[in-house]
């Protein structure tokens, strides 16, 4: 029997009174949210939940998260996250395929402005009428911590549950992925899948009860869920919740709770290293700072480098995904690390890199991705043509091209499906990025391929300048194209304020290209 719940047990027997999560100025300890999870497992099989119903969740980075997401897992119920930003329609898809029993939606957080209409909470009821839905609204006066919004629900359920037994195999989690390719898939997490990830990513950066994790990646998306809510809650850690990104409220967070950890994507790397502001002090944070995670999407070598020293910590990079629990490969500690690469597998996972026939390529050559291990997904819920395609005969395909270098450090050099064919040949838009980063007056650029009757496609770079800088795009183009090959510099160059990213704070090039 295994259960992932029995991380948050396990901590609030260890640790009863130590703050598990801190939101604003509310802070909650291990007990209070181990029995919080409790009421709501005890509520869910009152009302009719039984092992193995999936229940989908809804919520912005505010305590509820962990409580409903750990009472649905002691209930022996399945965990399907969604984004807060879905619309109507995309809601209506993800409960139906994922045949979710019940709903929670909670979209609010005092402080916070409220979320468009035709967002998830706004819509929850009318789409699913049969659905046993809980929202709470963002005007609710409670503060978050006070659970009478679950009243409905926990109501004179009891603080004590016993967890319902699952097995290891039994599908802990339902995680979709964004659909770049089609419509999203849900790939089925297991118990094991995830709690020997939790294990696996606990052992990179080592963290303690003594030590304090800011998390503003958004607990839906698996990074963060594994991050704080499996890893964190596993070593008992405290737990910094922030719904939204915004450099000086994680810097401000960041020296009022001395934390010890953060984990984000590129552009919060970014956002944070381009912060200008006089209202907190870097030299404390980076005192009490140990190291910071970075997945998701490549680092580019510069942001990590200039990151490091304004910061005075090591960023470890590490290569993930959904399919994967999600880490596959991570810069470690012990084994090295080599920035701009993703490092080595992790702990019982093997990774190959394959041409188009499955066969190993020499070291240095690129390929696709592929791995195996205990952290592969059982497969997409639904959907057995997608688990033929991606899941070969235990290797997980992941649409990823990459390399390995004598030393053993993978590095990732794109996307599959972002690659440009441009007149027959490949163009991989992040060696382009990796080149114009390198521009003093660059501080953003993404590359796409933009169709051209000529060659099929042509390479664009759409580019965020510096405050105060200046360069005209002939100029940049021109200065691309002494570094890099011809037939891969970017023939147009568009400047922009920002570039459209996804709720995790990923660069979205499917909108790019569409603008
Ligand atoms: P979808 O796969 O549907 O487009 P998604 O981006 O939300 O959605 P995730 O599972 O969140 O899916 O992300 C996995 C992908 O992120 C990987 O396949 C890879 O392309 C990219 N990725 C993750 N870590 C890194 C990294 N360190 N460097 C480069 N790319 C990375």
């Amino acid at each position: 029997m295994l259960n992932l719940s029995s991380f948050l047990e396990d901590s609030a027997r260890r640790h009863p009174a130590k703050d598990a999560f801190i939101f604003q100025d509310t802070h909650l300890s291990y007990a209070q949210v181990n029995g919080a999870a409790n009421q709501i497992a005890n509520g869910l099989i009152a009302n009719g939940i039984e092992p193995g119903d999936k229940i989908a969740l809804s919520c912005l980075n505010v305590p509820y998260f962990p409580m409903v997401y750990f009472g649905i897992l002691k209930a022996g119920g399945i965990v399907v996250p969604l984004s807060v930003l879905l619309k109507q329609d995309e809601v209506a898809y993800h409960l139906q395929d994922s045949d979710a029993k019940a709903y929670f939606c909670f979209l609010g957080a005092p402080g916070l402005p409220m979320l468009e209409e035709g967002h998830a909470g706004f819509v929850a009821t009318d789409s699913c009428k049969d659905l046993y839905v809980i929202t709470a609204k963002p005007t609710d006066p409670s503060p978050i911590p006070d659970l009478k919004t679950l009243g409905m629900l926990m109501n004179g359920q009891s603080p004590v549950a016993e967890t319902v037994a699952t097995s290891a195999e039994d599908t802990a989690v339902i995680i979709y992925t964004s659909g770049t390719t089609g419509q999203p898939k849900g790939a089925e997490l297991t118990h094991s899948n995830l709690a020997l990830n939790a294990i696996v990513s606990a052992d990179l950066f080592k963290p303690t009860s003594e030590d304090t994790l800011l998390i503003v990646l958004p607990l839906f998306h698996i990074f963060a869920m594994t991050v704080m809510m499996n890893a964190g809650v596993y070593r008992a850690t405290t737990n910094v919740l922030l719904p939204r990104f915004d450099a000086e409220v994680v810097l401000e967070l960041m020296e009022k709770h001395k934390v010890t950890f953060f984990a984000g994507v590129p552009t919060m790397y970014w956002g944070l290293l381009n912060y200008q502001g006089d209202k907190v002090d870097i030299g404390g944070i980076s005192d009490t700072l140990k190291m910071c995670l970075s997945g998701g999407a490549s680092l580019p070598v510069k942001v990590l480098e200039d990151f490091e020293a304004r910061f005075n910590v090591e960023i470890l990079e590490g290569y993930g995904m959904s399919e994967g629990s999600p880490v596959v490969t991570f810069n470690q500690i012990e084994s090295g690390r080599k920035p701009g690469s993703i490092g080595k597998p992790v702990w019982g996972v093997e990774v190959k890199i394959v041409d188009e026939d499955g066969k190993e390529v020499p070291n240095g050559e690129k390929g696709e991705i592929i791995y195996r291990g205990h952290n592969v997904t059982k497969g997409y819920y639904n959907k057995p043509e997608a688990n033929v395609k991606t899941i070969r005969n235990g290797w997980l395909h992941s649409g990823d091209v990459g390399t390995k270098d004598e030393e053993g450090f993978f590095y990732v050099v794109d996307r599959t499906k972002d690659m440009i064919i441009r007149g027959g040949l490949n163009v991989y838009p992040r060696e382009v990025e990796d080149v114009m980063m390198k521009h003093e007056a660059v501080s953003m650029v993404a590359v796409i391929g933009i169709p051209d009757d000529q060659y099929g496609e042509e390479v664009k770079a759409c580019v965020v300048l510096k405050p105060g800088q200046e360069v005209s795009s002939e100029a940049l183009r021109e200065w691309t194209k002494e570094r890099i090959a011809a037939y891969k510099y970017p023939r147009v160059v568009e400047f922009l304020t920002e570039l459209p990213q996804s709720a995790t704070g990923k660069i979205l090039k499917k909108e790019l290209r569409k603008m």
